[in-house]
C-alpha cells in the first residue's frame, strides 16, 4: 500500500514566548473568527501542498544549502484581507527574510517544485473568518527569528496541526 502524500510548507515557527503575547494581546481584544492556536503561529515561506514523502530528502538537502542569516521581524502593522484573513505584519521586511524566502524559492524551482507567482507578503495569521478588523491599536511585537522549518499540515480531532519535521537555524549576526 503506499504511503499517503503530506502536505507541506517551509515557515519560521513564532517563538514560545511571542506565540503567548501575541495570544494573550488576541484575547483582551474582541476578534470575532477562527484564530488560529497559539502552538501554530507562524509566517510562510514557501507552501508545497501536497508532496509525496520521497521528495522529503531532496527539500531537506536544498534548504540545507541555504545559509540564511538571523533577523528580528518588527510586527507592527495589524490589518485584513478581504478573504476575512487577519493578521500581523512588519511595516518593513528585513533584508535577511527577502533573502531567505528568495533563496528557498529559487532553490525549489531549480530542483523542480511549483509555487505560485504571487508576490510574497511576510505576515502572520492571527485568525481566518474575521468579519472586522478591530478597532484595537495595532500591537508591536518584536520576534527574533531564529530558525526555519519544514512542516506537515496534518488534520487531527483537535484541529490542523502542523508537524516540524527538520529545521535550520538561521546564522547569528557576526561581532564587528
Ligand atoms: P486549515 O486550512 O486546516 O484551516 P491552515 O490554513 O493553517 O489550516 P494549511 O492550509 O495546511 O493549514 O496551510 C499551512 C500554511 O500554508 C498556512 O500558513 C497557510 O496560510 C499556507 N497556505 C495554505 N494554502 C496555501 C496556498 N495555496 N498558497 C500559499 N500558502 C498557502
Ligand atoms: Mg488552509
Amino acid at each position: 500500500m503506499s504511503t499517503p502524500p503530506l502536505r507541506l510548507f517551509f515557515a519560521i515557527p513564532c517563538c514560545p514566548q511571542v506565540a503567548c503575547d501575541i495570544s494573550n494581546w488576541r484575547a483582551r481584544h474582541a476578534i470575532d473568527g477562527k484564530p488560529v492556536a497559539a502552538e501554530n503561529l507562524h509566517l510562510t515561506l514557501a507552501f508545497l501542498g501536497s508532496q509525496p514523502r520521497g521528495e522529503l530528502a531532496a527539500l531537506e538537502a536544498l534548504a540545507a544549502n541555504l545559509e540564511p542569516a538571523a533577523f528580528t521581524l518588527h510586527l507592527d502593522r495589524l490589518a485584513r484581507w478581504k478573504n476575512g484573513l487577519l493578521y500581523l505584519a512588519p511595516s518593513k521586511t528585513p533584508a535577511a527574510l527577502t533573502e531567505l524566502e528568495l533563496g528557498l524559492r529559487e532553490q525549489l524551482l531549480a530542483t523542480g517544485f511549483s509555487l505560485e507567482s504571487r508576490p510574497f507578503k511576510p505576515h502572520l495569521t492571527l485568525a481566518r473568518h474575521c468579519p472586522r478588523l478591530p478597532s484595537a491599536p495595532p500591537p508591536t511585537f518584536d520576534w527574533p527569528a531564529t530558525e526555519f522549518t519544514l512542516f506537515a499540515s496534518e488534520n487531527t480531532a483537535k484541529g490542523t496541526r502542523y508537524r516540524a519535521l527538520a529545521h535550520w537555524p538561521l546564522r547569528p549576526p557576526t561581532p564587528a
